[in-house]
């Protein structure tokens, strides 16, 4: 399904990752998942990530924290976790800075947006963003990858491609504004609407039931 909505979008299919979201599951599937060619883990709660962390062959895997992070969990994190796709402060920004230095990493950040403005989503309202970016860019042990977000829950799945295209345009203007080739990140698309999340653009999507079974 990746490599079909790559190519009804002219894009390479190694353009885009597949970030396996584990919440769900329990850690023997963790060696099952690597054994099926997953690479890429997604959690987003430090303490049911703390099991998984512990499987045989996590270690081989790259792993994503994608859900809201608490500062005072940011230790635990920065050291487990490659990427962090939820930054959407300063004061976390700066923390896990710190804990990065602390225990010699550099973590890859991604600021979560919230573009379509509802009320539940966590993330920065969008004209926040690179403000939110000029000011974190220069903290030691992270590298600014880009930027994350996630859709509306609806049923119909065109209604999150404007959300998916501003997220892609908002990256754009930043890796202008800011002079920034490496932010070439966009964390967007899950279960429902990964294919739309592709033909916008999607670097790293994170599925979970559709690769779990429910
Ligand atoms: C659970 C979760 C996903 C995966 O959602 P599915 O609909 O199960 O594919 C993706 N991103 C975040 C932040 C999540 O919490």
């Amino acid at each position: 399904m990746v490599a079909e909505a790559c190519a009804r979008s002219g894009r390479s299919p190694e353009a885009v990752r597949l970030v396996g979201v584990t919440k769900t599951v329990g850690p023997s599937a963790v060696p099952a998942l690597l054994e099926a060619g997953v690479r890429e883990f997604g959690e987003n709660r430090w303490q049911h990530a703390r099991e998984l962390l512990e499987a045989p062959g996590a270690g081989d895997a790259v792993w994503h924290f994608i859900g809201h992070l608490q500062s005072n969990k940011a230790k635990y994190v920065v050291r487990h976790f490659d990427w962090i796709h939820s930054v959407d402060s300063l004061a976390l920004a700066q923390e896990i800075s710190r804990q990065a230095i602390r225990y010699g990493r550099t973590v890859q950040v991604l600021i979560q947006v919230n573009v379509s403005g509802e009320e539940t989503k966590s993330g920065i309202p969008p004209e926040e963003a690179i403000p939110l970016l000029r000011e974190t860019a220069s903290l030691p042990g992270l590298a600014l990858r880009g930027l994350m977000t996630m859709a509306p829950k609806t049923e119909d799945p065109e209604r999150v491609r404007p959300v998916f295209a501003r997220l892609r345009e908002l990256l754009a203007e930043a890796r202008h504004e800011l002079g920034d080739p490496g932010l070439t990140e966009l964390s967007m698309g899950m279960s429902d609407d990964f294919p739309i999340a592709v033909e916008e653009g999607a670097t790293l999507i994170r599925v979970g039931r559709l690769l779990m079974g429910t």
